[in-house]
């Protein structure tokens, strides 16, 4: 006999659901309403219609990039089948944003909405609406030079000025006019094929698929805060248009004096606000996932030493590496009589619009990258913000209402901030970019139609790099195979050079892990009140040799501990829970650890497309520490007499940082991957290796390049300017893994 409902619960619950899915979906559709652009879209798509080059300034929150491609969808503009592309320079945007797309228009993501990210793909062929990341797209252009999947191409933030943004702005310049060049003209079939065989040339590439029907490309550039002349003037005299904003009144407070601990200020505020102040949420701007995980550790701690009554706080974290399906969980409501603290970085300044922020908490601070062309040093410092970003973020507390906002610094400090950021082209190593170009025919970098040009020296340095690292040719063209595998694999190139080095090493296995955890933040953590218990358990792991054989470790263990718990039990809740244990237990970062292990499936797929082995080393770890020499030749440091260690490449003096498990033992001669700055330069990520092997691991030239940048700086040639700006998206450093974006 079939089994009916046993009681009229069943039938209450299922009411109950239903109704509040109504309710949501009313509720969407009320906010989507109230949007400052809804009363806008006719115009809106009018004005698209009209121009082919269209910029759209409007306050963060007025519904840009939510609707606007709504309003093109529903206007007919994706005829044929093709794309509304928005890019994005960071990732949780991208994902958070087509998911609340996807849920306004009632429909799964992946199907008419969706989102395609580095390592993360949310599409498929009914996808009309399409969330990248600018990086992303970029790599796109390498297997479609004429982007034709799409219709309509929306940069997004384009204020930021990412490298990323830029170089796609000057690639779309020429995609659009070659659209309208080539495309629908009819060319002989002869020619056609002469141009397929022959030359790489750009050109020669995008005249080769004329004939090819495509509508023209419409190109839309939207902004929160931007001075449209400038971007209007690289755009040919393109149009601009705004979008009037609503913003309510903010309460700005400075302290009185410099914070010697801005991390302890912001704690002692969020409870300041939270004790004295009535309902509304707390947004604290920080620089990176370590600093918010460090923070939301003290918060929860304190918080516990308070009565019961005053404990009712939610906190949620939002940083870009953060996996998709916690991020979400920022747009929920905290709980009746709970408060929601925010734990952000600076993707809550324009990228993300989270509902019911009263308060925002800003210690003025950002993490972002800097680049010495001279040294080819890029590194990642935590500078002060520019006024224009200080404003956006104040700005957070006056959307739904009046607000407060909490600058942890004082008011004469405000004054000396710059009032906007040197876009990141002019401040990071620039190989990633020139290898996509060159990988996309267009040969002369110099003469690239950039926004605003790198510096001369900042392009010659990242040449001499991708031809040391064997993906250019003496004559700097792309080398056949190295350089076309390494444009394809989605990493910086020394790692990607580190891959396909890693075949002949028999360990990529090996290397593939390392890859996948450096591309993540730190893989411990050492809470304040449990230091011994932390570092005896990071013991088990660490490995004399240095840092990379250590991840390696850790890596394994975790599989091991996986792999027992498939055998031993099937649910998914039990073996997260397990998984969740081991991390506890071990003190590992079960975020870090997670992402790693995402982003180590997805290169496993990019290496066996390319039809690379994936050999291991076993326990030879000699083998697999001369592979980390001839990958990372050029970030080789020398100890000194006194302990500190010459980086060969730059001359520039470093310590070993204290997270490294090298710290105590300080080896002769070392590799590292990562240079932090502080008030001294640390280098992080070490392995120990023999100096005699350089000679012969390092390729011919590379001591020439290492003599050339000495006499560099022995001649004071440097034309490094200080950076100020935003850097979520990738916070990489020269030539590691990217962290975020694509
Ligand atoms: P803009 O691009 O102009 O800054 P958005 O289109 O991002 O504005 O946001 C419009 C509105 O949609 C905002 O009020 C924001 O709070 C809301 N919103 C965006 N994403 C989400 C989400 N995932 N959940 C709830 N509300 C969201
Ligand atoms: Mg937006």
């Amino acid at each position: 006999m079939p089994s009916l409902p046993k009681t009229d619960e069943t039938f209450t619950t299922m009411d109950q659901k239903s109704r509040k899915l109504l309710e949501r979906k009313q509720n969407i559709a009320q906010q989507r309403k109230a949007l400052p652009i809804a009363s806008v879209e006719k115009r809106l798509v009018e004005e698209v219609k009209n121009n082919d080059v269209l910029i759209i300034v409007g306050e963060t929150g007025s519904g840009k990039t939510t609707q606007l491609p709504q309003f093109l969808f529903n206007a007919g503009l994706c005829h044929d089948g093709k794309v509304i592309g928005i890019t994005q320079p960071r990732r949780v945007a991208a994902v958070s944003v087509a998911k609340r797309v996807a849920e306004e228009c009632g429909v799964e993501l992946g199907q008419r909405v969706g989102y395609s990210i580095r390592f993360d793909d949310v599409t498929s062929n009914l996808t009309r609406i399409k969330y990248m990341t600018d990086g992303l797209l970029l790599r796109e252009a390498l297997l479609d030079p004429f982007l034709s999947k799409y219709c309509v191409i929306i940069v997004d933030e384009a204020h930021e000025r990412t490298v990323h943004t830029d170089v796609l702005l000057g690639l779309l310049k020429t995609v659009q006019s070659a659209r309208s060049q080539y495309v629908n003209k009819e060319l002989d079939h002869e020619k056609r094929s002469l141009y397929k065989s022959g030359n790489s040339d750009r050109e020669n590439r995008l005249k080769a698929c004329q004939g090819t029907k495509l509508p023209p490309l419409k190109l839309i550039i939207m902004s929160a805060s931007l001075d449209a002349s400038v971007f209007s003037k690289y755009l040919g005299g393109a149009k601009a248009v705004h979008v009037q904003g609503r913003q309510y009144p903010v309460d700005v407070l400075y302290t009185y004096h410099a914070e010697p601990d801005y991390l302890d200020a912001a704690l002692i505020t969020i409870f300041q606000v939270h004790l004295e102040e009535g309902p509304g949420d707390i947004l604290v701007f920080l620089t990176g996932q370590e600093e918010i995980e460090f923070v939301e550790r003290r918060i929860k701690e304190r918080a516990n030493q308070l009565p019961e009554e005053n404990r009712k706080l939610v906190i949620v974290p939002i940083y870009s590496s953060l996996p998709s399906e916690r991020q979400m969980k920022v747009f929920k409501p905290a709980p009746l009589g709970f408060r929601k603290v925010i734990l952000a970085t600076n993707i809550a300044e324009t990228s993300v619009t989270i509902p019911g922020i009263k308060f925002v908490i800003d210690p003025g601070l950002v993490k972002a990258r800097s680049y010495n062309p001279v040294t080819g040093v890029e590194s990642l410092i935590i500078i002060p913000t520019s006024k224009a970003q200080a404003l956006q973020r104040s700005g957070r507390a006056g959307r739904e209402g009046t607000g407060k906002c909490f600058r942890l610094y004082p008011e004469s400090e405000f004054a000396k901030l710059v009032d906007s950021t040197v876009p990141e082209i002019k401040r990071c190593n620039l190989s990633n970019v020139v290898l996509q170009l060159k990988a996309l025919g267009i040969d002369d970098i110099l003469g690239f139609d950039f926004m605003e040009k790198p510096s001369r020296m900042a392009i010659v340095r990242s040449l001499e790099q991708l031809f040391l690292l064997g993906a250019l040719t003496e004559d700097y063209k792309l080398s056949d195979p190295v350089g076309y595998q390494m444009s394809r694999l989605p990493l910086d190139p020394i790692y990607s050079k580190a891959l396909i080095l890693a075949g002949e090493y028999q360990c990529v296995e090996e290397m593939l892990i390392v890859v996948a955890m450096l591309s993540v933040e730190s893989i411990f953590y050492i809470p304040n009140d449990k230091l011994d218990e932390a570092r005896a358990a990071r013991k088990c792991f660490s490995s004399p040799e240095g840092d990379h054989i250590t991840m390696i470790n850790v890596y394994r263990a975790s599989k091991e501990v996986m792999e027992k718990i498939q055998v031993t039990n099937s649910q998914d809740k039990a073996a997260e829970k397990s998984i969740n244990k081991w991390c506890r237990d071990n003190f590992i970062n079960k975020r870090s650890l997670k992402h790693a292990r995402d982003i180590h499936s997805q290169i496993l797929g990019h290496i066996q497309q390319m039809g690379l082995s994936v050999t291991s080393c076993g326990d030879d770890m000699l083998q697999f520490r001369r592979c980390l020499a001839a990958s990372f030749f050029l970030n080789v440091a020398l100890k000194q007499p006194d302990g500190t260690y010459r980086a060969m490449a730059s001359a520039q003096i470093v310590r070993v940082h204290p997270s490294s498990v090298l710290f105590r033992t300080k080896p002769e001669c070392i590799i590292f991957n990562e240079l932090v700055r502080t008030n001294q330069i640390y280098v992080r990520n070490l392995t120990r290796i023999e100096p005699l092997w350089l000679p012969e691991l390092a390729p011919q030239g590379a001591g020439v390049l290492v003599a050339e940048r000495w006499s560099g700086v022995e001649q004071g040639g440097d034309d490094y300017t200080d950076v100020k700006g935003p850097n979520e998206y990738g916070s990489s450093i020269s030539g590691w893994p990217s962290r975020s974006s694509s």
